[in-house]
């Protein structure tokens, strides 16, 4: 069973509000591509995974653990009774060589083969095991879902590390097997798991804010041409409508995310949407919808939700003014 939501990377929610705000730079757009890549892997995996079922296991997704002083990723950890798989998942399409224990892309040599990443991530693990104790297997996988991508290698033995898309399904079954249980042994692994989870601290976005266009946008085209009304905007591009609310938590959650930990206060965030709604409309919508933090007679505020569709598909925002696509 799956023990956390697959949630958009950091990276990637970055991405989507910088690109809504300004147009990519050839390596940001690089970037963002390959992100969005790496996370429709991510979800491709969930979803093969979910039609095979996975009831038997534990399943942690995307998640930092901080372990001996230092912070490693994992796309997706499986727990059962006998230890901790790792699966690393990398949406490759086209073709990959492993030539005397080096990768390549064609010719190109990739610098960081992703064996090594996972034997240094799964090192961990086992460190974190000792440190405890405890006696549980720890190994991983390495799987490639994209049914667009071949793997080519010199030595044999690099066919047991990796799983293709065709051999997906099986690999899945044997989670689902009765000889495979969640029992106490696999708590325990889990709440050593749990213990050792922090947010992703290499996420440190730096962005030029006169690259920003400040002000509103269409949620279905991206126009920045909007008509106000009393309750909502209308694009006069795609003649879809959305309430204020809507684009304030779209705002919100840009904010976040373009200025990661930076303090928002209700003035940072009426300048970032160059003054399109009210004051007063956005200090009640700020109250609704973010933490606030008093120091003297400043306030900042921290957007509750973990971004912009979290925050929509929690709240009871469209109760009252309905949005609708053009
Ligand atoms: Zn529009």
């Amino acid at each position: 069973m799956f023990i956390n939501e697959r949630t958009k990377p950091h990276e990637l929610i970055y991405y989507e509000a910088l690109s809504a705000r300004t147009s990519l730079m050839k390596q940001e757009s690089a970037k963002f591509g390959n992100v969005k890549k790496g996370y429709e892997g991510e979800m491709l995996y969930d979803q093969i995974f979910d039609s095979i079922g996975h009831g038997n296991v534990l399943i942690y997704r995307d998640l930092f653990l901080s372990i001996d002083g230092s912070v490693t990723q994992y796309d997706t950890l499986i727990i059962s009774d006998s230890g901790i798989i790792s699966n690393e998942i990398k949406n490759f399409s086209g073709s990959i060589t492993v030539r005397d224990g080096s990768w390549y892309r064609g010719n190109f040599s990739i610098p960081n083969d992703a064996f090594s990443q996972l034997n240094r991530a799964v090192g961990k693990l086992m460190e974190l095991r000792n440190a405890s104790r405890s006696d549980f297997k720890v190994s991983w996988k390495l799987i490639f879902p994209n049914d667009n991508f071949t793997f080519h290698s010199d030595d044999q033995s690099n066919w047991s590390k990796i799983t293709l898309r065709s051999g997906l399904r099986n690999y899945f079954r044997q989670f689902n097997q009765s000889g495979i249980a969640a029992g106490n042994k696999a708590q325990y692994i889990s709440r050593l798991i749990s213990s050792s989870i922090v947010e992703n601290p290499y996420f440190k976005p730096e962005v030029d804010k006169t690259r920003l266009k400040f002000g509103l946008y269409c949620g279905w085209c991206g126009s920045f041409n909007l008509s106000k009304k009393r309750f909502h905007l209308n694009c006069n591009k795609c003649g879809s409508t959305e309430c204020n609310e809507t684009h304030l938590l779209r705002a919100m959650s840009d904010y976040k995310f373009l200025f990661y930990n930076q303090p928002m206060t209700r003035n940072s965030l009426l300048k970032f949407i160059d003054y399109e709604i009210p004051q007063y409309t956005v200090s009640r919508f700020v109250n609704k919808y973010c933490f606030q933090h008093k120091r003297g007679n400043t306030s900042h505020y921290t957007f509750k939700y973990y971004d912009f569709n979290d925050a929509i598909n929690k709240s009871d925002v469209y109760k009252r003014y309905r949005d609708s696509r053009p």
